[in-house]
This record gives structure tokens, sequence and C-alpha cells, in this order.
């Protein structure tokens, strides 16, 4: 039996802008077991970073409006701000989607890393700490001269693998990765994959949620995958499956428009989709998709139901009960 990690059930988190809500999250529902990679992909604007932020810091104008994310059971919406600053870095770490700039420009690593251990690993000696920061400075092939480096003094490549060991430092149960290969070139990109998927099979991540709006990337790592649309999951399954039998019209569109998955329909209705995602002010009612699928039909003015293919393969459309 797979463990579970993270539950999150018909969560809702929406952005409280102007008077109105910008509804960003919007009933999601998904589980990360330990050991995976769980990737969640989707066009940009879909909630993806909403999503994940809400989880390790819930910002205004963020607003939590319903449901729940169970971390080992226990709801990471209603901890105290200080069981949540327990958990961060050992439990649950981010890699934030603009990761370059997440180590602070004034203090040297060296001085980074030891202030987040006093905090997050106070049983550790300075010396443990620093043992550790240099071992897996290596292990991102960095030399551990870095730890008296200013960030600034990094390149782009090896501040994101600076990132890496700072994330990854306490061993997190779950790591979140939030577009961290955005801002590279490609062979950076796969190096930076690379080694997290090495943090993983070594022990020192417990289970990934990779975020992004690449797939193609996304399906190099991912065991299983969900994808996105204007704030709601389409569908979820195992990446393999998911990549070369999606059932939504919406997942059909995304992968058959990547020539590199090497996965085409010969639906010609799908090719070249039209249009934009709704405004998440006032989105459509039922499915919001409906405006740009060329399936569209009258049952889909109502919220489309999951269906159920085994083997954890789900989607979230009327096609799928007609
Ligand atoms: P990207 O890959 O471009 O970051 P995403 O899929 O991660 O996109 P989000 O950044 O989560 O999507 O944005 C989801 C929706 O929330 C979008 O409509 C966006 O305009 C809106 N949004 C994001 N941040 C805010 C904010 N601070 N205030 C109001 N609306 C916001
Ligand atoms: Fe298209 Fe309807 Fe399915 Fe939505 S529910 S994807 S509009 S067929």
């Amino acid at each position: 039996m797979r463990e579970e990690v993270l539950r999150v059930d018909g969560l809702k988190v929406w952005y409280s802008v102007g008077g109105s809500y910008v509804k960003a999250v919007d009933g999601v529902s998904f589980t990360v077991y330990r050991g995976e990679v769980f990737g969640i992909a989707g066009e940009s604007g879909c909630g993806k970073s909403t999503l994940v932020s809400s989880l390790v810091l819930l910002k205004p104008p963020m607003r939590h409006m319903g449901g729940r994310a169970l971390f080992h059971g226990k709801d990471l919406f209603s901890m105290s701000g200080e069981e949540l600053r327990k958990i961060r870095y050992k439990g649950i770490s981010i890699i934030p989607q603009f990761a370059l700039d997440a180590l602070s420009p004034t203090k040297r690593i060296r001085d980074i890393i030891l202030d987040l251990a006093a905090v997050h690993e106070p049983n550790l000696t300075k010396r443990e700490v620093l043992e550790r920061a240099e071992e897996r400075l290596r292990l991102v092939s960095l030399s551990p001269k870095v730890l008296d480096m200013y960030p600034v003094e990094l390149s782009g490549g090896m501040r994101q693998r600076a990132v890496l060991v700072v994330s990854t430092l306490f061993n997190p149960e779950l790591l979140i990765a939030d577009e961290v290969t955005s801002a590279l070139d490609v062979t950076t990109q796969r190096v930076v994959l690379e080694l997290l998927l090495e943090f993983l099979k070594a022990g020192i991540i417990g289970s990934i949620v990779a975020v992004t709006h690449d797939i193609a990337s996304l399906y190099q790592i991912a065991d299983r995958m969900m994808i996105m649309y204007a704030g709601k999951v389409v569908e979820i399954g195992p990446a393999e499956e998911l990549v070369k039998r999606p059932r939504h019209p919406y997942t059909q569109a995304l992968i058959s428009s990547i020539p590199s998955l090497g996965v085409t329909y010969k639906e010609k209705r799908l090719s070249g989709l039209k249009g934009s995602p709704p405004n998440l002010r006032d989105p459509p009612p039922g499915c919001r998709f409906a405006p740009r699928c060329p399936y569209a039909f009258e049952r889909c003015g109502e919220e489309p139901p999951a269906v159920e293919l085994g083997g954890g393969h789900v989607f979230y459309c009327w096609l799928g009960v007609r």
C-alpha cells in the first residue's frame, strides 16, 4: 500500500482583488505518495503556482475559500504560523518559481545555511551543518568554496544548484519545485531535473511535486501527472498513460501540440486550439474549457463528472459518461 504524503481535497484558493475574486484554484483534489514525482502541468495562468505556493504560505490577496490539504493527515490550512514554520524545509520545502532570486543577496551561502539550520535543525552543530552542505554541494558538482560566496557571484546555473542544496539540506519529506527550470538553458534544465531525481533516489527528498508548463520536461521525470485548466483539474494519471492515451480534450490538444512527445491525434478538430482561457473573475459555469472545446454540448454547462478509467487515471468531462 502506497503511503500518502499529501492529500489535497476540494481546495479553493482565490485572490481577493478590488471587491471581486479571481478563482485561481477552484476545487482541486489530488494525492501525492511517498517516493514519487508528481507533475502538475497546464498553460500559464491555470493556477499551478497559486496552488503550490498556498500550501506553503497563504499570502494576501490569496484567500483560502474551502477544502483541505492534509500533510500526513494534518490540514495545512488549519495550522498556526508556528506549526507551518516548523514543517518548512524538513516537512515541505519549496523551490519557488523565481528561485534564482530566492537567496538573500546580502548574505554569503554559508550564513544563509547556518541561519536556516539554527531554526530548522537546531540539534546539529555548525560543523555538522557545514559538512553536510559541502557534501551536497559536491553532489551537485559545485565546489565547497561556494559557501564563501554571495549569490550574485554565482552564474544562473550555479545559483539554481545552490538553491537546490539549500532547499533540500534538511531532507524534506516533500519538495515542491515550481518551474525550477524555466530561467535556464535546455542543457542546464536537464541537469537540474536529473539532480532532483538523484536526490529522490538517494533518499534526500521523500517525494517531489514538480510544476511546469513544459510537459515534455515533466514527462522525463514524473511518475504521475495532473493537468490543470483555468483553476480546475482536468485529468490525472500515470505519466505514460496520460501522455500516450489522454482522454480530456484539453489534455489531447496540449499534448498533440508538443511534437517532441511524438504523439498526434487524427482528430482534426483539436489541432490549433483557438481562443484563450477564461477570465477567472467570471469563469463560465460548468466546464471551463467549454468555450474552446470542439466537442462541447448542452450538458457541458454543468460541472463535469470525474470519469475513472482504472489505474488511477481520471478525467473530468461529460464525454466520459455520454
Ligand atoms: P504561470 O505559469 O504563468 O505562473 P500559473 O499556472 O502558475 O501561471 P498562477 O500564477 O497561479 O498560474 O495564476 C492563476 C490566476 O491567478 C491567473 O489568472 C492570475 O492572473 C491570477 N493571479 C495570480 N497572482 C495574483 C495576484 N497576486 N492577484 C490577483 N490575481 C492573481
Ligand atoms: Fe468539452 Fe464538454 Fe468535456 Fe468540457 S465537459 S471538455 S466542454 S466535452
